[in-house]
């Protein structure tokens, strides 16, 4: 949101930043139009587009057709002028990523995590990751230092975004991870840090359905489950970063334990290991079902994606599975749908990927509990970003060019 009052050079960045995001959005645009649209002068626009065009990051295409006089000549984006690095920190490997200011991937690669006993050494792992993509993008894609805008990192867990500490990283079990105060020290570049879902959440607001609003939840479900709550365009963090820990929501009083200490979470129910693992003891448990068969007799390699299997080929046990974790699912969402009333919810993850199983009973609940003036408008939908977390994390960074806050 742009200060009511700001220094020269300030206002000078925010009009730059309001000019290159009207025409990531919309361009290419003639300089009459980006006037218009952002409200600027034409002299202002016709300056600092001069200003964009010689630090690269615009450039002017072939004039269009002319209604009479001079042909207006469109600016664009220069998407390869510059480029950023995501980091998706799963629960076994991290997954770093360089994309152009579009968030078009670059290059990937893969770093697997072996069990970590401090957070130095993951530290380590991390920065060394970070490094080799950013070797990779000086060497081989001829890019420079100068056109690094920065790391951001979608971290799992509970995340003080501020600091840049992941607080909490309950399947490494390590605690205040000082990961963006590391990196700093190591690149000396900017380093954005935020809970995994929340920058799923950003990705998906800039890069994934035109529909989703400037308010909107994003509900990830898989290997755990969580929400961003995205207000006005803002995701909330909550007073101690853990807004949106809807998988600790109770579901199932004094139902099965949960990782986080407490028993019955919505984790318990509808997360892909937990699917599994229900889908398994039914099994063990004398239930008849194509589960055995879908996994060559071998029950300890069932996943969530098992069980899709063996939905999709008519078992009844592993449909039951999908309807109670849609349900509970679609029942949290209804509950924070009354207290929000978004625009959309949108799902990403995994077990979303599951079909009808899960998506019908999913919305039919959401629909039932949601009240009549909020479901009337409300959308739900898929994600339809992949790579969320990673594109997620480089969406963070590119905040800093094109909205910047200060
Ligand atoms: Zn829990």
């Amino acid at each position: 949101m742009r200060p009511l009052t700001a220094s020269a050079p300030t206002m000078k960045r925010l009009n730059l930043a309001a000019i290159l995001s009207v025409i990531r959005q919309a361009g290419p645009l003639p300089r009459t139009e980006i006037a218009e649209r952002t409200g600027l002068t034409k002299a202002t626009v016709t300056n600092l587009v001069g200003n964009l065009i010689a630090e690269g990051l615009v450039m002017e295409e072939l004039p269009g057709r002319s209604t009479g006089g001079r042909r207006p000549v469109p600016v664009a984006l220069n998407p390869r002028s510059r480029f950023v690095i995501g980091v998706d920190v799963g629960i076994h490997e991290v997954r770093v990523g360089a994309t152009d200011l579009n968030a078009a991937p670059i290059v990937r690669q893969v770093f697997p995590l072996k069990r970590l006993t401090s957070p130095d050494q993951f530290l380590a792992i991390l920065g060394d990751g970070v490094d080799t993509v950013l070797q990779h993008m000086l060497s081989v894609e001829g890019m420079t230092l100068d056109q690094w805008l920065g790391v951001g990192i979608g971290m799992h867990g509970i995340v003080d975004a501020e600091a840049g500490t992941a607080i909490f990283a309950p399947n490494f079990g390590l605690h205040n991870i000082p990961i963006r105060e590391t990196l700093q020290e190591r690149f000396k570049a900017p380093v954005f840090v935020d809970n995994d879902v929340r920058a799923m959440a950003a990705g998906e607001r800039w890069f994934g359905s035109p529909g989703a609003g400037s308010d909107f939840l994003f509900v990830n479900v898989g290997l755990g489950v969580g929400a961003a709550v995205v207000v006005r365009g803002e995701t909330l963090t909550g007073a101690s970063g853990s807004a949106g820990e809807i998988g600790h929501t109770v579901v199932e009083p004094n139902g099965r334990p949960c990782a986080c200490g407490k028993k019955g979470c919505l984790e318990t129910v509808a997360s892909g290991p937990s699917i599994a693992r229900r889908g398994v003891e039914a099994v063990r448990g004398g239930i008849p079902s194509l589960i055995p068969e879908v996994a060559g007799g071998d029950l300890d390699s069932v996943t969530a994606y098992t069980i899709y299997q063996a939905a999709s080929a008519g078992d009844s046990l592993a449909r039951s599975l999908f309807n109670a974790a849609g349900t509970h699912l679609g029942n949290t969402i209804g509950q924070l749908v009354n207290a929000l009333d978004p625009d959309a919810v949108i799902i990403g993850g995994g077990v979303s990927g599951a079909g009808i199983y899960f998506w019908h009973p999913l919305v039919q609940r959401v629909r039932q509990v949601a009240v009549e003036t909020a479901g009337a408008h409300l959308r739900v939908m898929p994600s339809t970003v992949s790579d969320a977390t990673l594109i997620g994390a480089a969406t963070m960074v590119l905040h800093s060019l094109f909205s910047p806050k200060f």
